[in-house]
């Protein structure tokens, strides 16, 4: 094979490792229906609870009429710089991460001996300018992405936590699949190929739909470092895992596509990655104490049943007000609880930095950030903020 012939990819389903409601012929809880085309948030104590229609009204208002200020000095205030991917020499060992921006970040696993480059799984993948079913409406970006789309480096997994337009963006998917040097596949949540293979243009085949607690295997054929040398085959695992949160893209659809977080585990490295997607942690109603309310149980789930993990992406922004997005979206006091639930090593921050989509301030997040991980013994080179472009190694 040449090195620039794409790698072949083949997705297997392995053994099942973890209890699957319809496995034993009960319809899974987070499941509304037998047709796998409603769903929600399962857990028997109400972490999550729906909001009213007066919160939403409310919520529009202050959005519309209130929304936070970009300061000036936002692009100065948030660092960027031109991706490296850690390709460096000697670094082949490590796994390697990159913030491109809100919640998309790219991990190349190890790189295995003779192989040019390690598997590259790419999460959550958004370059557009506005986060919306339309590029003249909807929230801008107010900071660069770090690269171009077409200077990603050929991905082999393309992973989405759920269908919402900060999340799942067609222009960015079509230019991913497109690169000649790639065969990546797709990894969704239940009921949402259909949709996405119309709107790429890409058969069924190519993407993998999994309930929480589905896994599959990749066999990848990695392009050899030696020119004219044999291809080099890598196996990566990835679990779809449960998180608390909603989808929809359009006024009608709220509820039919299932959300999720994945983990990607390198079978050779043992490297395991966790990607929380977009998640709530607890339901906080106006008046009610952040510490007396029930937590989503799914990310000590997640710990026990991995057993930890050697890095966890997770969101810190979106979360005001809390009355009404606390329920899906993670606030850093959460995420910090989050990291102890998942017993990962070290985070990396994300879902801020990048579109106006809730009444913070935008550059409230990291702030918040240091003060609560101070507050629970977490250190600053424990959850890290990186800068939008750069790669953590690990
Ligand atoms: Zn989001």
């Amino acid at each position: 094979m040449s090195s620039n012939s794409p790698p072949s990819i083949e997705v297997t389903e392995p053994p099942r490792r973890f209890p699957s409601g319809y496995a034993d012929g009960v319809r899974p809880s987070h499941h509304v229906n037998d047709s796998k085309t409603r769903f929600t948030n399962p857990w028997p104590w109400p972490s999550f609870r729906i909001q009213t229609f007066s919160q939403w009204v409310s919520f529009f208002f202050a959005t519309t009429l209130r929304s936070p200020n970009i300061p000036q000095d936002v692009k100065s205030s948030i660092p960027i710089q031109i991706p490296t991917w850690g390709t460096e020499s000697g670094k082949e060992d490590s796994a390697k991460a990159t913030w491109l921006g809100h919640a998309c970040y790219l991990v190349e696993l190890p790189t295995p001996p003779g192989a040019a480059r390690g598997v590259r799984v790419i999460f959550d993948p958004v370059f557009s300018n506005r986060c919306s079913p339309f590029q003249w409406l909807g929230p801008a970006r107010y900071t660069d992405t770090p690269c171009k789309v077409e200077e990603i480096p050929a991905v082999d997994a393309i992973v989405l936590s759920h269908n919402h337009y900060d999340h799942t963006d067609i222009p960015t998917l079509r230019a991913l699949l497109a690169n000649p040097s790639s065969s990546a596949q797709v990894f969704v949540a239940l009921n949402n190929a259909n949709y996405l293979s119309k709107a790429l243009r890409t058969p069924l085949s190519r993407i993998h739909e999994l309930d929480w607690w589905d896994e599959r295997l990749l066999r990848v054929s990695l392009p050899s470092k030696h020119a004219n040398g044999a291809a080099v085959d890598a196996e990566v695992r990835l679990s779809c895992t449960p998180s608390q949160h909603v989808s929809g893209r359009t006024t009608s659809d709220r509820w039919h596509a299932l959300w999720a977080a994945w983990v990607v585990d390198d079978l050779r490295s043992h490297k395991k990655v966790y990607f929380a997607g977009d998640t709530g942690y607890r339901t906080v109603r106006d008046g009610e104490d952040e510490d007396k309310v029930p937590v989503c149980p799914a990310f000590a789930e997640a710990g026990e049943r991995f057993g930890g993990f050697d890095l966890a992406l997770l969101p810190i922004g979106a979360y005001q007000p809390r009355a009404v997005m606390s329920n899906m979206h993670a606030s850093p006091a959460d995420a910090v609880r989050i990291f102890k639930d998942l017993k990962a090593k070290k985070a990396l921050a994300m879902h801020w930095g990048t579109w106006v989509l809730t009444t913070e301030p935008v550059l409230e997040p990291p702030a918040l950030l240091r003060k609560e991980c101070e507050k629970a013994g977490v250190s600053p080179d424990e959850f890290l903020i990186p800068a939008l472009g750069e790669t953590f190694l690990f």
